[in-house]
């Protein structure tokens, strides 16, 4: 998380340049200063479980940077918001998000991009409607205040050196508006019952609250 938190940071001062100081050098002066302003050293050692060195989170996060240039050439794309905070309500649910990038097509189409520092899912366990679930309700709720709707979404997968893009159609964006009214619902009803049920799949090899010994699912497990 401190990887993407740190990447999105330095990306957003680096698009903040004119387009034609958008270059390696300022990349790494960006990211000096950032590292540094941000007290980023003392934040990653204090983390209870370390993955590596500071020298390995420098070394991921300067690749993941700079992979970004295989993309797309950053003196060539202006940007009409980044870090971009919505709050809106959808069918009646209130949402907010932090939208990394809007941008305009050369047609004036919107185009909303992600940045992700991490593994691009694996088909085997996320389907494109989840994989894309994140983007389209962004989309959704840019609509929803701005009554633009986007014509493309894109994921940045920096450390894969891969881009991912979606077009987007009323049939998705109505998939996902379908998936956040049901979660809505469900959370409505448990509250009300007080029955939180467990949902297990492959993925609770990777949930804290099994690591830590608290889930009722796992509990004769541990
Ligand atoms: S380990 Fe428990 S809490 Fe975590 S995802 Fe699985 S069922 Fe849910």
């Amino acid at each position: 998380m401190y990887l993407g938190s740190f990447v999105h940071e330095v990306l957003e001062h680096l698009y903040m340049q004119p387009a034609g100081k958008r270059n390696h050098e300022t990349l790494k002066a960006i990211a000096a200063q950032r590292w540094e302003e941000g007290k980023w050293p003392a934040k990653i050692e204090e983390l209870p479980e370390l993955l590596g060195s500071l020298g390995d989170f420098k070394r991921s996060a300067f690749e993941a940077m700079t992979n970004l240039w295989a993309l797309e050439n950053p003196s060539m794309v202006e940007l009409d918001h980044m870090e971009l905070e919505i709050a809106t309500s959808i069918d009646g649910v209130q949402l907010f998000g932090i939208v990394d990038r809007i941008a305009s097509d050369p047609d004036g189409s919107v185009v909303i991009s992600d940045y992700k520092t991490g593994k691009i899912p694996d088909p085997r366990f996320n389907s494109d409607d989840q994989k894309w679930f994140q983007l389209l309700l962004y989309a959704a709720m840019y609509e929803a205040t701005t009554g633009k709707l986007a014509k493309r979404l894109e994921y940045y997968y920096l450390a894969k050196n891969t881009k991912h893009e979606l077009e987007v159609s009323n049939e998705k964006l109505q998939v996902a508006k379908e998936v956040v009214v049901s979660v809505r619902r469900g959370i409505d009803e448990a509250s009300a019952s007080g029955e939180f049920s467990c949902n297990v799949t492959n993925l609770c090899n990777w949930c804290h609250y099994k690591k830590i010994g608290i889930c009722p699912a796992h509990m004769d497990h541990n």
